[in-house]
């Protein structure tokens, strides 16, 4: 795994401040080598890393992580980009039904896709009809039966012995059937060839045309390997296709297949087949598919701690300082009190800020010629007094109340206003979300 590969040149990187750019060809050579064992088709590993490099080399320098944890830190984030980010879902008809056609080599996962999406749908509140129109294989049509019975699906297909061998014809009638009916989803279910094939091509295509699928569903098997890119591009051009869905991800596969796929086709990957089982599928996931890829697991979750664990260090660090009211001082203070004058009556801007709720009796209780007096009571007092307001004992406060023309009572208010003000400033920071978060802690 590309975390053993790695192992060395972490050995060799470790401690060092900043990324030389032999440090970073030289990652970049093993998790090239890394993503090949991983089944990645090689023109789509020469982009990649091209990628990757480029943004290793202009990366800005993180405190939490070790050069070589930032660089697989940003190979899987290229890789969960790449691989599609969000999950895509299902495009779903303006009128009923929404038509879902598949496609791909035989073998793939078709007809077990369709009974699996077919279930999958009936789920979540769809009613959906399983066609028949791979009328290539002689068993093709009772294997959907079968499964159809299985996943609780009516499948419609040509009657045995009519005669009808038409796969066009019987998907456009599907439609029809499925109006009549009130099915609101069809799942095509087409014939596949062992290999790439003109003939496979044009039906598809014939039937993509007469149904105008809202999905055109691209079904490969995660095994095939490089194989992958030369038969995604065929369908890509031959069919035309508008999502992917990787089957016998449950083998031993490394998932390069689904790299391959997503950048050829530049069509999302939209569930992942995991099993012989109707139920083993499920949306597909970029994250995971990422560090399968990687095979990194355990090496993503220590750098996602080791992150977490620095953030944490920072919040905790902000709490102590605005604990310790080393932050926010009577110099702020009145910076603030002549912000917030200029900028109109104070109680309403201070209703806006987020978190006041809970203060409005006091915000209504500040008024603008308070914030003048408040202003000369802080600007009697010396910068060390300012800045630490401890220091301000009772001969400091006559003196400040007769520089400023206040009585002492007054200089009194003022120093407990500034420390509710400190407090708001914590709850603030707290529920803005802001790095310190002590509203619980204070
Ligand atoms: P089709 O020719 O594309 O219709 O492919 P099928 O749906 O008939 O599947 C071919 C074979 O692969 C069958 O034996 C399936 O049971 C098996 N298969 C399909 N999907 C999966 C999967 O996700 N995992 C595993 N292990 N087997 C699968
Ligand atoms: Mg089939």
């Amino acid at each position: 795994a590309l975390s053993e590969r790695l192992s060395g040149i972490f050995e060799s990187i470790r401690g060092k401040g900043r990324l030389t750019e032999a440090d970073i060809d030289a990652t970049a050579r093993e998790i090239r080598l890394a993503l090949l064992e991983a089944d990645v088709a090689l023109p789509v590993v020469r982009t990649f890393i091209a990628q990757v490099k480029e943004r290793c080399k202009g990366a800005e320098v993180s405190k939490a992580l070790n050069p070589a944890q930032q660089i697989i830190k940003v190979v899987n984030e290229e890789l969960v980009g790449i691989l599609g980010g969000e999950t895509r879902r299902l495009n779903y008809a303006k009128n009923a039904p929404t038509v879902i056609m598949l496609a791909g080599l035989q073998g793939a996962g078709k007809t077990t896709l369709a009974g699996k999406l077919a279930k999958w749908l009936k789920g979540d509140g769809h009613s959906p009809l399983l066609v028949a129109a791979d009328l290539q294989r002689p068993n093709a049509v009772g294997q959907l039966q079968i499964i159809g019975e299985r996943a609780g699906v009516t499948v419609y297909a040509p009657e045995p012995g009519s005669g009808i061998g038409d796969p066009v014809k019987v998907a456009t009638d599907s439609i029809a059937e499925a109006k009549q009916t009130g099915r609101d989803v069809v799942i095509i279910d087409t014939a596949g060839r062992l290999g790439i094939d003109e003939e496979m091509m044009q039906q598809a295509r014939d039937i993509r045309e007469a149904t105008s699928p809202d999905e055109v569903v691209f079904v490969i098997d995660a095994m095939v390997g490089q194989d992958a890119v030369n038969t995604a591009e065929a369908f890509r051009d031959g069919v035309g296709i508008t999502g992917v869905v990787l089957s016998k991800l449950d083998g031993d596969a490394r998932g390069g297949a689904a790299l391959s796929v997503r950048h050829v086709t530049g069509q999302p990957i939209l569930f992942a087949s995991t099993g012989e089982k109707l139920e083993d599928f499920d949306v597909f996931h970029p994250d995971r598919m990422a560090s399968r890829i990687l095979g990194m697991g355990d090496m993503l979750t220590l750098i996602e701690q080791a992150e977490a664990a620095f953030e944490d260090e920072q919040k905790e660090e902000m709490t102590q300082k605005l604990l310790d009211g080393e932050d926010f001082t009577l110099e702020d203070f009145l910076d603030q009190m002549q912000a917030i004058r200029k900028m109109g009556p104070i109680g309403n801007i201070l209703k806006m800020m987020p978190g006041m709720g809970q203060m409005k009796d006091q915000i209504e209780s500040i008024d603008d010629k308070q914030i003048d007096r408040t202003t000369a009571i802080i600007r009697s007092m010396t910068p060390d007094e300012r800045r630490n307001s401890k220091l301000i004992n009772g001969s400091r406060r006559l003196r400040i109340a007769n520089g400023s023309g206040v009585t002492v009572s007054e200089v009194n208010q003022l120093l407990t206003r500034f420390k509710d003000a400190q407090k708001m400033m914590r709850q603030m920071t707290g529920s803005m979300g802001l790095p310190g978060g002590g509203g619980g802690k204070a």
